[in-house]
């Protein structure tokens, strides 16, 4: 018999598996909250009683996450975590510290099959999604590893969360739990690709998160080029669907966009960039690309990108440069992995 994922489940859902072992309402919040404070073994919840321990033993798991590398930087206080999951399958998260406290950028799947051609996480295709659990793991891990409180979470590491929908909604809720990691929504962001039915599935939850669109490029023809995706669901698509989820949420846009020398860093683009998300309360962060040992591209220099930033401005854009931390243990996510494994589904 499969065992039950127990750190996925919500309140209301222990509520209702506990009482199918004949347990008060009230354990399920003190089970919870054991979970949730990072507890990976039965025994070790001292306010339940032995026999209730020893069931759970029988029918649950506890997620976790091992740590197999640690890239400590030596520039700033980020941390890059090679993290290895209960059937040997490996992810990525990157734990950075800005003033206000601590974020950690997390993977939603394990590879990706999106496929966009400047990014190591899709190289091997999808091996399979990551569980609410295994999300949460990963910020409870690099808690456990420095001993801190992590307060804010990006959805931006390896995997396209809006391709595993419900896993992704789930974890939304069960980070912000107040009984649980009690992490506020408007600390996270979710960043997407593009997945047009996604945004529009999420617009009905009305979580107050950011939403990231990785944008990457105003023309079609580049754009389509850059992102498998964008076939599926092209650029006035995607823009119709981020106006429809702000005209719901009432919530600013994020847009992300990895210039890349020659290919999207021309002052056309720039002009038609900041033509396209008129109207659209949002900010636009660009991000020089960071090369991909399997690829040629290049980011464009300094002067280009600040150049760049500053057509945005004039345009009357709010634009800023993606700071970049840990540069020196290659940071962003998907590349330290993909020289461990291969193999998995794609799009298209
Ligand atoms: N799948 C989601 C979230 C994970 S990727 C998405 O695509 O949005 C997180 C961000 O990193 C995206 O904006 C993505 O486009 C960007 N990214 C991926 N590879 C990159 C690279 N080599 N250089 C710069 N940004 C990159
Ligand atoms: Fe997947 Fe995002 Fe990488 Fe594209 S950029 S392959 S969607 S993780």
């Amino acid at each position: 018999m499969e065992k039950i994922d127990i750190k996925s489940m919500e309140i209301d859902e222990l509520t209702s598996f506990l009482e199918t072992l004949g347990e008060p309402k009230f354990r399920a919040k003190q089970i919870f909250k054991w979970l949730h404070s990072g507890v990976t073994d039965f025994d070790k919840m001292s306010d339940i009683k032995i026999s209730l321990r020893e069931k759970l033993k029988e029918l649950c798991y506890i997620a976790d996450v091992e740590i197999i590398e640690r890239y400590k930087s030596r520039l700033d206080e980020t941390v890059k975590y090679l993290y290895k999951l209960y059937d040997g399958e490996l992810i990525e998260s990157v734990l950075m510290k800005y003033e206000h406290g601590y974020t950690v950028c997390i993977s939603t799947q394990v590879g990706c099959r999106m496929g966009c051609s400047f990014c190591a996480s899709g190289i091997n295709g999808l091996k399979r999604n990551l569980t609410a659990s295994e999300m949460l793991s990963q910020i409870m891990a690099a808690e456990r590893d420095n001993d801190i409180r992590v307060s804010n979470v990006v959805m931006m590491g390896m995997g396209e969360p809006l391709d595993n929908f419900d896993n992704s909604v789930k974890f939304l809720k069960l980070v912000s739990n107040d009984n649980g990691m009690n992490i506020g929504l408007r600390h996270i962001s979710l960043s997407t690709s593009g997945v047009v039915s996604g945004i529009k599935r999420l617009a009905e939850y009305n979580f107050p998160i950011t939403l990231s669109i990785s944008l990457h490029a105003p023309f079609n023809d580049i754009r389509s080029g850059m992102m498998k995706v964008n076939k599926k669901w092209n650029i006035e698509e995607l823009l119709s669907a981020c106006r429809e989820y702000q005209s719901v949420t009432t919530r600013r846009i994020s847009f992300e966009y990895a210039l890349i020398e020659g290919v999207n860093d021309s002052a056309e683009c720039a002009r038609e960039l900041a033509r396209i998300l008129k109207g659209i309360m949002c900010h636009v962060n660009l991000i020089p690309a960071n090369p991909v040992k399997e690829n040629t591209f290049k980011k464009p220099d300094k002067t280009k990108i600040i150049k760049f930033q500053k057509m945005l401005i004039d345009c009357g854009l709010n634009a800023t440069v993606r700071r970049t931390l840990g540069s020196d243990i290659d940071a962003s996510c998907g590349q330290l992995r993909s020289k461990f494994s291969k193999g998995g589904d794609t799009l298209c």
